[in-house]
């Protein structure tokens, strides 16, 4: 068997290279991948513009696939079975593994993102406690499980509570499926801020009650209480960084999902002056894998509308420049590997 994926050779340049026969070790099940999501992050790879996602690797962390051997130590999977993966492969050792945050460990490696060959690959072994059973959920639903996972870790890092009013910045895939988390919770209200209308649409049709706005229409009296109670930046440019701490109310809380660039322009003056509470927020925890399955079992939402192109493994380059180019029309874009 031979096995191939798109090598991230140099910025701006995929190339397609044979990648070793992945072997299966004792713990390990190897998956033949059959859809793999483009994430923002994989296009800031892409440009040369991710600080910590460098030319090198096979990306891809975010995919689907079907069971097709597994090592002995394997239990709980069956051949045949579909699979989601949370991509994180950890020390087990440090701080935060042992105190249950190891999506922040000392050693993170990310399939995709550091130094494991990722989902742009026709096959690929990975730990069995690192896969989820999907066999009761449409594919083209479960690839939304990591940045799904993504928008709940943001919340559950985040105060909110019922009743909240939140201001969310971003209407790309993270700050779509924030929204979608947040309006599943109950909140008393929630203005989705991006300035193209598309897919500003996009939200408003998915969580019909929320608020959209263009950049130059956002204002704090679209809250009662002088701003939201709490504010998720889901781009990481200096811009809407700003923005957040621009709009924040005085005392609140700004959840930063968005990946900011290395040297950042953010005016922290405010965040002391104003005592605003800003927080990352890093991918996430098995936890939130589960809530995210759950979320995606109940399909309250019309989910797989986020995916507006699908493309055929041998055109991996061409869909990350269409993306790329023509912001409006692309937004999710998936990559269905075993198709030529
Ligand atoms: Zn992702
Ligand atoms: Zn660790």
């Amino acid at each position: 068997m031979r096995n191939y994926g798109w090598l991230l050779k140099n910025i701006k340049n995929l190339e397609l290279i044979e990648t070793p026969y992945p072997e299966v070790k004792e713990d390990q099940i190897l998956l033949e991948v059959l859809y793999t999501g483009i994430c923002g992050s994989d296009l800031h790879a892409y440009l040369g513009e991710h600080p910590f996602v460098k030319p090198g690797i096979v990306l891809g962390h975010e995919f689907v696939g079907k069971v097709i051997d597994k090592g002995k130590s394997v239990l709980n999977l069956e051949i045949g079975d579909f699979i989601v993966v949370e991509p994180s492969l950890t020390c087990g050792k440090c701080y935060n593994c042992t105190h249950g945050r190891y999506n922040i460990c000392k050693e993170l490696d990310v399939i995709g993102c550091t130094k494991t060959n990722g989902g742009f690959q026709k096959y690929i072994s990975v730990p069995y406690y690192k896969a989820h059973k999907i066999n009761d959920i449409p594919l083209k639903r479960a690839i939304l499980t990591e940045p799904l996972a993504v928008a709940i870790h943001g919340v559950r890092r985040s105060s909110f509570k019922p009743g909240d009013e939140v201001l969310i910045i971003g209407s790309g895939p993270i700050g779509v499926l924030t929204t979608i988390v947040l309006y599943l919770s109950n909140p008393k209200k929630i203005v989705l801020v991006d300035p193209l209308e598309k897919r500003l649409k996009l939200a408003k049709d998915l969580c019909l009650e929320i608020i959209t706005v263009k950049p130059k229409d956002l204002n704090n009296n679209l809250f009662s209480q002088e701003g939201p109670d709490i504010t998720f930046e889901c781009v990481g440019i200096d811009e809407s960084i700003n923005m957040a701490i621009e709009f924040a109310r005085k005392g609140s809380e700004i959840i930063l999902l968005g990946v900011p660039q290395k040297i950042s322009k953010a005016e922290l003056i405010y965040i002391q002056d104003r005592e605003l509470n800003l927080k990352g927020s890093l991918m996430y925890t098995k936890d939130d894998y589960l809530i995210a399955l759950d979320l995606l079992r109940k399909n309250q939402v019309n989910y797989e509308k986020l995916i507006t192109h699908i493309y055929p493994f041998s055109r991996v380059p061409e869909a990350f420049e269409n993306i790329l180019n023509n912001k409006e029309d692309y937004f999710k874009v998936i990559i269905d590997v075993q198709v030529e």
